[in-house]
């Protein structure tokens, strides 16, 4: 049965040869169940007539039943137009054919019925189409329900006349041989729990839907079938790890009540209480802690971390926290050392640019175990660095470290692994943590310290600079800072300093009264340095920066975040960036600037970013402009290649297809039981795939 989906695809009626090798080349189809995957991605309504007199401007494709009552030519040599009046018992349109005049002209008729599908435009007072699909009205079209799928397909495939119309006829001939074949994935308990169709009649449904009704529950089971199985892989890699690894029981809590009861320096909210809780299980737990850590910028995750370490120390072990870069590196350093001070407890700092004998001491004292908590970068994985007893391992990361990485951070103690507790100030939809980090287990900071005033955001056009200085100005002299912030992006570096430095000077004629402080990439490490410590200390009053400060720094002075070319930045940025201020007790300001002309998307980003501070919202809205592939970069978009689900839409299937597969998972954790044969076998075919895959790479 398997050897007849794995079929050549040149093998099928209307196919051969010569499209076959376009197939394969153009869509990645080889066989026939390549095929059968290749699903429409919308559906054309062919079950509705409109009437020319409901037509209206916001409308996609419709189909009109209808008679013409006149055609005209116009124009000459190529500006030559074919239009012709056409008209139901409502009203009179438009139908225009600007090429392949001579093929169409002789087939329109008056007099007889025909039906028009296409986009409605509107001229003036009439409504026209522009070259519609047109056909004469058959009984049979009159009646059927229809739904027309739709294929991607490619120019070269559909100069070969492999259309979205091939593509459906392909689909219904191979469906003739195929669905009797087509074996069941899903188990009769699943199948029963939710309804759904079979597997081969959701397949046959997807291509020929019968109607919406139906269409509608095929692709919940298509969809369902896509998600189950992708969580129980996450979830049976979940399982062999814990299986595999032992995790340290870290359970004193005499320095973590002493710390609460002498030093914490503000209430903890709601969130972070519940976020140590769970920290707190795993560690009791004996199993291996492997946590993601979601919060948004100023969320609080620093203390969380550092209640997490207290904990670790106070049975006996330590603890490393490993940042990307070194200025975040020195923030979560600076960060925790102000609470470790406070109660006594070891902490450094490694970084490539640690010098030698600080090292040496580094090292030794990591080894005795005097040396409890290590903040660094990817120094912290070289092999000299060696820990007494590594119990918590904290990671802070923008983009997932790949799995080797981690893996050689565990390898630092030698008979436990360390729990893992993985910090993000990146909100990702849940959908896509559940993909992405769906082996881990996720905690989320959703809830800002009391008392935080929300930033104001405002969208303002170049023009108005004036104001935007007097504006400025104005928070100058009740004692702010500001920032002022350029675009540097790779390609046109060049442009940019030149932006940057045309800025910088304007700002200086403008504010001859500030001092004011510049930081870009280009310039020298202690310059950097040496201006944003001017700026820290107040010395300076603007900063005017490329996104270098995107990270890293920490004025609570700064109130004003004003964003030049803000139609330039990405969503993730923007929002990175205005939480560089509104740390501080005064009401702080984030000023968007951007020219006129705007697209379509810049204009929805700049718009969400000033109606919401929500991180998770934010990033919402950034998977449906960029898709879930671009937003978590090429690393981890393998994992989210979806045949049929979409996680910008999807969440509530995704949601039980997670649910099902953990209780799946708990009570047949081998899958050994006779009613989860089927997925076994799925599962079993999902594992030699993924093999086959990764030798390729
Ligand atoms: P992030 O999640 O961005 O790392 P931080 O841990 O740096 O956030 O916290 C941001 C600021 O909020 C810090 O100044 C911190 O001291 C403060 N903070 C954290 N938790 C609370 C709280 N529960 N109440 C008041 N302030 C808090
Ligand atoms: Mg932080």
């Amino acid at each position: 049965m398997a050897s007849f989906f794995k079929t050549p695809i040149e093998f099928l009626k209307g196919v051969g040869p010569q499209k076959a090798s376009l197939l394969n080349k153009e869509l990645g189809i080889f066989t026939y169940a390549d095929l059968l995957q290749h699903y429409p991605f919308r559906y054309e309504d062919r079950t509705k007539f409109y009437k020319v007199r409901e037509l209206h401007q916001q409308m996609s494709n419709v189909q009109i039943k209808g008679q013409i009552i006149s055609k005209q030519l116009v124009g000459v040599g190529r500006k030559q137009r074919l239009t012709v009046q056409f008209a139901d018992d409502s009203g009179t349109m438009e139908l225009v054919w600007f090429s392949g005049i001579n093929w169409i002209s002789p087939k329109l008729k008056t007099g007889i019925n025909y039906v028009v599908f296409g986009q409605p435009n509107r001229y003036g007072s009439k409504f026209s189409i522009a070259h519609p699909e047109i056909e004469p009205l058959t009984p049979a079209m009159a009646q059927q329900e229809f739904l027309q799928p739709v294929y991607s397909t490619t120019e070269t495939l559909r100069r070969k006349f492999l259309d979205s119309k091939a593509f459906f006829k392909l689909q219904k001939i191979l469906l003739k041989e195929a669905y009797n074949r087509i074996p069941e994935t899903l188990p009769e308990h699943l199948i029963k729990q939710y309804a759904f169709l079979s597997k081969k009649d959701a397949v046959a449904q997807i291509h020929v839907p019968k109607n919406q009704q139906l269409l509608q529950k095929a692709r919940f089971r298509m969809k369902f079938d896509e998600f189950f199985f992708m969580q129980l892989r996450l979830l049976l890699q979940k399982k062999v790890r814990l299986e595999k690894f032992r995790g340290q029981v870290l359970q004193k809590t005499d320095l973590l009540t002493q710390f609460y009861e002498a030093h914490l320096p503000f209430d903890l909210t709601g969130a972070q209480k519940k976020v140590i809780k769970e920290v707190f299980a795993d560690f009791k737990s004996g199993k291996q802690m492997n946590r993601l850590l979601q919060g948004d910028v100023g969320s609080g995750k620093t203390i969380v971390a550092f209640i997490s370490s207290l904990i670790a120390i106070d049975s006996g072990t330590q603890v490393a926290l490993m940042a990307p870069t070194q200025i975040l590196a020195n923030q979560h350093y600076d960060g925790l050392k102000e609470f470790a001070d406070k109660i006594g407890v070891s902490i450094a700092l490694l970084t490539g640019s640690t010098k030698t004998k600080a090292r040496r001491i580094i090292h030794e004292e990591l080894k005795s175990g005097e040396l409890k908590i290590l903040v660094g970068t990817h120094a912290l994985l070289e092999e000299v660095v060696q820990f007494q007893n590594l119990g918590l391992a904290i990671v802070d990361e923008q983009h997932r470290y790949g799995v080797a990485q981690r893996a050689r951070l565990w390898k630092k103690n030698e008979n436990f692994v360390p729990h893992v507790l993985i910090m993000t100030a990146t909100p990702i939809p849940r959908t896509l943590s559940m993909s992405v980090y769906g082996d881990l287990d996720i905690s989320v900071i959703d809830e800002l310290p009391a008392g935080r005033k929300a930033i104001k955001t405002i969208h303002q056009y170049d023009a108005n600079r004036l104001k935007l200085n007097g504006f400025l100005r104005k928070e100058i002299e009740k004692g702010r800072q500001v920032y002022v912030v350029y675009p540097l992006i790779e390609e046109s570096e060049k442009l940019d300093l030149k932006d940057l430095m045309d800025g910088y000077e304007s700002i200086a004629r403008a504010f001859p009264e500030f001092p004011i402080s510049i930081v870009h990439g280009k310039m020298k490490a202690a310059d950097k340095d040496f201006e944003m410590a001017r700026f820290v200390k107040g010395e300076t009053k603007i900063m005017v920066a490329t996104t270098v400060i995107e990270v890293g720094v920490n004025v609570p002075n700064a109130s004003v975040m004003v964003i030049e070319n803000a139609e330039r930045f990405g969503l993730a940025q923007l929002h990175q960036l205005r939480g560089r201020v509104g740390r501080g007790a005064e009401q702080s300001y984030c000023v968007l600037v951007s020219s006129y002309k705007l697209s379509k998307e810049a204009r929805t980003r700049i718009e969400t970013m000033v109606r919401t501070t929500d991180g998770f919202e934010i990033a919402q809205v950034d998977m449906d402009l960029r898709g879930p592939g671009d937003m978590m970069g090429t690393q981890q978009s393998g994992q989210l290649d979806l045949m049929i689900g979409d996680l910008r839409e999807d969440e509530p299937i995704l949601s039980i297809a997670r649910q099902s597969a953990q209780s799946v998972m708990s009570k047949d954790p081998e899958l050994t039981l006779e009613e989860n044969r089927l997925i076994k076998i799925q599962v079993e075919q999902q594992k030699k795939k993924n093999v086959n895959w990764s030798r390729i790479s």
